[in-house]
Formats: C-alpha cells, sequence, structure tokens
C-alpha cells in the first residue's frame, strides 16, 4: 500500500449519505490527514466524510475458525498442579488481613486452602494462587 497521505482531490471510497453505499467520492476539503468533506462520484452530492466502519478481522464471533479460549482460571490451576510439589505445607503462614507477605510465601487460607504469594496486587493487596486458581486477597 501507498503511504503517500491523501489531499483535497484525490479519490476515496466512502459511505455516501445519498446514495446509501460504498461509492467513490473526490476529497474535497482536509484537515490535517483526514478528509472531512467529500464529492460522491456518483450522486455528486458533497457531505461530510465519515471513516468506514472498521471491519475487525478475526472476529470472536466467526464460528468457522473456533479456537479453543484460554481460560485464565484453567491456566491458574495448571500452574498450581506445577507448583504444588514443591510446596512445603508446614511452612505454609495462617492467612490474616493484617500479615504482610514475601512474594512466594506460602499461605494457608481458611477457604482456599494453600496458596503461593505470586505478586503485589496494588495497596495491601496480593494476588495469591490457589488450587482453584488465583484469587486477591488482603494484607497487612
Ligand atoms: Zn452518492
Amino acid at each position: 500500500m501507498s503511504s503517500t497521505p491523501l489531499s483535497a482531490g484525490d479519490y476515496i471510497e466512502a459511505k455516501c449519505s445519498k446514495c446509501r453505499e460504498m461509492t467513490n467520492h473526490t476529497i474535497v476539503a482536509m484537515v490535517e490527514d483526514v478528509p472531512v468533506k467529500v464529492q460522491c462520484n456518483t450522486c455528486n452530492s458533497e457531505h461530510k466524510y465519515r471513516k468506514p466502519a472498521v471491519k475487525k478481522a478475526p472476529s470472536a464471533r466467526k464460528p468457522a475458525t473456533r479456537r479453543p479460549r484460554v481460560d485464565p482460571k484453567a491456566v491458574e490451576q495448571q500452574q498450581w498442579q506445577e507448583l504444588q510439589p514443591s510446596f512445603d505445607e508446614k511452612a505454609a503462614i495462617a492467612y490474616s488481613m493484617e500479615t504482610s507477605y514475601k512474594l512466594r510465601a506460602l499461605i494457608n487460607h481458611p477457604t482456599f486452602g494453600l496458596g503461593q504469594v505470586q505478586e503485589s496486587a496494588g495497596t495491601r493487596k496480593i494476588k495469591v494462587l490457589f488450587a482453584d486458581g488465583a484469587k486477591v486477597l488482603r494484607c497487612g
């Protein structure tokens, strides 16, 4: 594709408000590199240039190319499966909102069970990987 900037007098495909379809237009006015006013070469009417709707290339709605969507939770559970053998359950710290945790620290949560601190998730928040996936918890 040529990268030559458009200028007034050039042809451009645009949707004509009268013809109600894509027709060739002549650019009447430009603002910077964007055509603002065009004249339809079919009906000769002048109107504002509207950018054609950008077609999203591989749409997620396309049923033909069904790619299995990666479930982040499944990824986390997988991650847990891989990490779990290296965990020393006895070293796990009982979870408390008042405690601050180091990265990779092992914690024991009353609901989610054993978890490993993955990263800081903001002020006084940590992301912890549990068997059931990652959760964001309060911390001290
Ligand atoms: Zn027209």
